[in-house]
């Protein structure tokens, strides 16, 4: 065994086989830091050196640098790779929390790289040539989408929940019905962000029932704010009962007390002719008389990721001097990307073609059966004889805590792998095989195991996206 340790090639044979390749394989390896080939080495030899001691090896000839080589560059083109990487979602949830949410329009694409590459504005004033605000560049259009008088942006909406109440209840009593009390997921809690602001929580009603006298009998002169918190994950059916914002608004302004609203994902325009009614839109929050409201700038809305606060002007001025705004402010790509979005949004027709988690949410179905029998014709036509593909129907979802009842109508593409042996294997195995296989691919794909077969939701596909669903499938059944 000592003999073949002695065996094995060095560190600095490996790099420079590495460096002189000049094989389409190596490119993969351009321009990755030395340092960091040369940890992938270390362990790539550390691995061999395991297989010997476990006597995966007889012959020396089986361990020099030219037999090892081609597990090398593999292993290297494999860790060479970023971390954090594009994915292809086929999982027909348009705003996936854990895969970056909202895709940006091209319009705000190109105003981020031109704020990254370039000097901006950002806080200086090309009118005076003095001091600017950033706020000032996405302001005028909050107000103009929503109605408010005044607004802001910090970094999400968690942030921007926890700066209104820090702002306005700090020490003071908030009343929320105790229907409200969410938890988004990542450990959002409304209770526990209360008690991160300094506000206390003051709950009032029962779980599924709270009437406009809970709110009433429980105002006193410790009382700050009445809050409304939009129940964005989960809906109550049945015996329940909550107070609209109008009677809050009217019962808080007779106690001089104002109205805050967590929107939650929030909208900036409505769906009900497409077949998704029930998601709150800022400017109707506005309208019935909330003082203050936040959404999510990166949910429905479609943009990056922020916490969009408007409200009354007075409020709003309170919340920019408040010296946590300084620590959740949003840089400069974010404004970029938030004020080409909000553009869009003046012409609402526009922006459902352009942004792209409104044209994913209104796709029809129509369009989404052509897609998935295209994908289906193209997969086919490539892996007969490794999968078994059809196309069935199947549901989406929009997503990122909105509309969470709404089952979006799709047309799935199913993969069955095909065993090539009888040697007992558990077809649905295989399929939770592939499943895995697949988020080993070059771009990994992620898609979900429904009813036996792994299904591909081309609503989260872009059609130029096909050929590299192709590639993925390939690669994880061992073909490319
Ligand atoms: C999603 C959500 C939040 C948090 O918003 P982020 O932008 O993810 O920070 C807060 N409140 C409600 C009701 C939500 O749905």
């Amino acid at each position: 065994m000592t003999r073949l340790f002695r065996h094995l090639p060095a560190v600095d044979q490996c790099l420079n086989a590495l460096a002189a390749d000049q094989g389409r394989q190596t490119k993969a390896l351009q321009g990755v830091p030395r340092p960091l080939i040369k940890d992938l080495v270390n362990a790539f030899l550390d691995l061999v050196r395991e297989e010997i001691r476990a006597g995966a090896f007889a012959d020396e000839a089986q361990l020099t640098l030219a037999a090892l080589y081609p597990r090398l560059l593999a292993f290297a083109r494999r860790g060479a790779k970023p971390r954090f990487r594009r994915v292809l979602n086929a999982t027909g949830v348009v705003v996936h929390t854990n895969m970056g949410r909202s895709l940006l329009a091209p319009e705000a694409v190109a105003a981020v790289a031109e704020a990254a590459a370039h000097y901006s504005n950002l806080e200086f004033d090309l009118a005076t040539g003095e001091r600017g605000s950033r706020y000032s560049h996405v302001e005028a259009l909050l107000c103009r989408l929503t109605g408010a008088e005044a607004a802001l942006v910090v970094n999400n909406n968690a942030a921007a929940v926890l700066i209104v109440l820090d702002t306005l209840c700090k020490g003071r009593e908030v009343i929320v019905s105790r229907g409200q009390l969410v938890e988004i997921g990542g450990s959002f809690r409304i209770p526990e962000v209360m008690a991160k602001s300094g506000a206390i929580l003051r709950e009032v009603g029962a779980t599924n029932r709270t009437h406009l006298r809970d709110y009433e009998l429980a105002i006193s002169s410790d009382t700050a704010a009445i809050m409304k918190v939009h129940t964005s994950n989960f809906r109550q059916v049945g015996f329940v009962k909550e107070v609209p914002l109008f009677d809050l608004k009217t019962l808080a302004a007779t106690f001089g007390l104002p109205v805050i609203e967590d929107l939650g994902s929030g909208s900036l325009m409505r769906f009900d002719a497409e077949g998704l009614p029930g998601e709150p839109t800022a400017s109707e929050a506005i309208a019935d008389g909330a003082d203050v409201v936040s959404f999510s700038g990166d949910k429905v809305l479609g943009g990056p990721q922020a916490g969009i606060i408007v409200g009354r002007r007075e409020i709003i001025e309170r919340i920019k001097k408040n010296p946590l705004n300084r620590a959740l402010r949003i840089d400069k790509m974010t404004l970029a990307a938030l004020e080409a979005t909000l553009r869009l949004y003046l012409d609402p027709d526009l922006a459902k073609g352009r942004v792209p988690t409104l044209a994913m949410m209104t796709r029809p179905l129509v369009s989404l059966r052509a897609q998935a029998a295209r994908l289906a014709a193209l997969l086919k036509k490539h892996l007969a004889g490794r999968l078994e593909v059809s196309v069935r129907p199947g549901v989406s979802r929009v997503g990122g805590g909105a509309f969470p009842e709404a089952d979006l109508l799709t047309a799935l593409v199913a993969l069955a792998p095909l065993l090539k042996t009888g040697a007992g294997l558990d077809p649905s195995l295989s399929v939770d095989a592939l499943r895995q296989a697949l988020l080993a691919s070059d771009p990994p794909l992620v898609a979900r195991v429904e009813n036996g077969a792994l299904c591909l939701d081309p609503r989260t596909l872009d059609s130029s996206e096909h050929a590299l669903v192709l590639d993925a499938l390939r690669q994880a059944l061992g073909d490319g």
